[in-house]
C-alpha cells in the first residue's frame, strides 16, 4: 500500500469497507512485457479508458510509464486532459472518440492527439491547423468492416481530395470486430480491406489490433498494438488458457453465518430453497458494487485456504450483500469478518463473468466505488 491509494478520490470507504479491491501493478506491468514480446516489430499502447477499465487510469499509467509505455489511449477528451497533467510531453495520448467541434484548441493546448472519425473532422481539424498555422497532430480511423467508428469503405474516394500537408498524420488506425474468434473470417476480410485503405492516405504508423488481434499473428500487429483488457488481466485467447497474468482480486468480507434446515428459502424471490441442512454465509458485496444480478445461482466464491472447494453463490444477489453456501467448508475454515475472493486467481474474471452471460470488460468496468482500492 502506498500514496497511490490517495489517486483514485472520493473515497469514503478506507477499513471500513465491505470488499477489497486489489489491484496487481507489477502483474499489468509483466502483461504489458508479455504483449510486447509478443509483437516485437512494433511498438506496444495501453488502453486506459473508461478509468482503466475502472481500475484507476493513473497509477496503472503511470506503472507503465516505468516500463517503457509511451503511447495511451483514452476515449474522452476529459480523460486525456487528466492522463496529461502526469505524463511528459514525449508520451502520446489519443482521443478514440475524435474531436468534438470547439475542443480542436483544447485538444492541440494540451498535446492530445485526435483520432479523426469522420471527413467533417477531419476538415475541421485541417480548418483549426490552417488557421493556428501549425501543423498539430491527429490520427485518422477507418472502419475496416464492424461500422462503428471511422471513414467506411464508401467514403474512401473523398480522402483523395484531402490536403494531407496541413496536419501532422500521427497514425492510421481500424478496429477488429472478431479478433477473439482466430479463425473468423472477418479477421482476414478486415485485414485486407485495412491494408487496400492505407494505401490511399500518406504513410504513417499503423495500428490495428487490440489484445485480441494480437495474438492473431505478425501480420495483424503493424506499427503499434494497443491491449487494454489483456494488460487488466483479461483473457485474450478465450478458447485457450490465459496467457495474462491475473491482476484483480476482489475479496468480499462475511458478515454473517448461519445454518439452516431444509425446505428453507434463500433470498429475495425465494429462488433458491435448501434441500438439505445448509451453512450460509452472507457477503458484503451487492450489485450496487457491480456484482452482477446476473451471477445469482450461478457463479462462485472461494475461500483463499481452501481454493479448490468452490463456495456457491446460491439466491439472487441483493443490492449490498449475496449469500454463499458454504456447507462444503468445515466450522472450523470460515469465520465472520474474514474475506472470501469473488475475483482473482482461483476465480477468474472470465470464468465468473461466463456464469452470468457476459464478459470480464462488462464486469470491470461495473466495480462499483465502494471498494476499498489497493495497489500493490
Ligand atoms: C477499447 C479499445 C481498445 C482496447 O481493446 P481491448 O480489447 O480491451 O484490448 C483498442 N482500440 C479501440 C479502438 C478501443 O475502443
Amino acid at each position: 500500500m502506498s500514496d497511490l491509494n490517495q489517486a483514485k478520490d472520493s473515497l469514503p470507504f478506507t477499513q471500513w469497507a465491505g470488499a477489497e479491491l486489489k489491484v496487481d501493478l507489477s502483474a499489468i506491468a509483466e502483461n504489458y512485457r508479455r504483449l510486447q514480446k509478443k509483437a516485437p516489430s512494433a511498438r506496444c499502447a495501453a488502453v486506459v479508458k473508461a478509468d482503466g477499465y475502472n481500475l484507476g487510469m493513473i497509477p496503472i499509467a503511470k506503472r507503465l510509464k516505468e516500463v517503457g509505455c509511451s503511447d495511451f489511449f483514452v476515449a474522452y477528451l476529459d480523460e486525456g486532459l487528466a492522463l496529461r497533467s502526469i505524463l511528459s510531453d514525449n508520451d502520446r495520448i489519443y482521443i478514440l472518440h475524435g474531436l468534438f467541434p470547439g475542443s480542436e484548441s483544447i485538444c492541440a493546448n494540451a498535446n492530445l492527439i485526435p483520432i479523426l472519425n469522420s471527413l467533417e473532422q477531419i476538415d475541421n481539424w485541417i480548418r483549426f491547423c490552417n488557421q493556428d498555422q501549425t501543423r498539430h497532430a491527429a490520427g485518422v480511423q477507418l472502419d475496416s468492416g464492424m461500422s462503428r467508428f471511422g471513414i467506411g469503405p464508401d467514403e474512401i474516394e473523398l480522402l483523395c481530395r484531402i490536403d494531407w500537408k496541413s496536419f501532422d498524420l500521427a497514425l492510421i488506425m481500424s478496429h477488429l470486430a472478431c479478433a477473439d474468434i482466430p479463425n473468423h473470417p472477418l479477421n482476414f476480410k478486415q485485414l485486407q480491406q485495412f491494408r487496400l485503405m492505407k494505401q490511399m492516405l500518406p504513410p504513417a504508423p499503423a495500428s490495428l489490433s487490440a489484445s485480441s488481434g494480437i495474438f492473431l499473428g505478425k501480420d495483424w500487429h503493424f506499427d503499434l498494438i494497443r491491449p487494454g483488457a489483456a494488460l487488466y488481466g483479461i483473457n485474450p485467447t478465450p478458447q485457450k488458457p490465459n496467457p495474462m497474468q491475473n491482476v484483480v482480486t476482489l475479496l468480499g468480507k462475511v458478515i454473517q453465518i448461519r445454518k439452516i434446515k431444509p425446505d428453507i428459502a434463500v433470498g429475495y424471490g425465494a429462488s433458491f430453497v435448501s434441500k438439505k441442512p445448509m451453512r450460509l454465509a452472507l457477503v458484503s458485496v451487492g450489485y450496487a458494487d457491480g456484482f452482477l444480478r446476473s451471477f445469482g445461482n450461478k457463479a462462485f466464491a472461494k475461500s483463499q485456504k481452501y481454493p479448490e472447494i468452490p463456495l456457491p453463490i446460491i439466491g439472487r444477489i441483493s443490492m449490498d450483500s449475496l449469500c454463499i453456501d458454504i456447507s462444503g467448508l468445515s466450522e472450523k475454515a470460515l469465520h465472520t469478518s474474514d474475506f472470501v475472493e469473488l475475483i482473482g486467481p482461483n476465480c477468474p474474471i472470465d470464468h465468473i463473468a461466463a456464469t452470468g452471460g457476459t464478459i470480464g470488460y462488462e464486469m470491470l468496468t461495473a466495480l462499483g466505488n465502494r471498494y476499498q482500492r489497493i495497489y500493490y
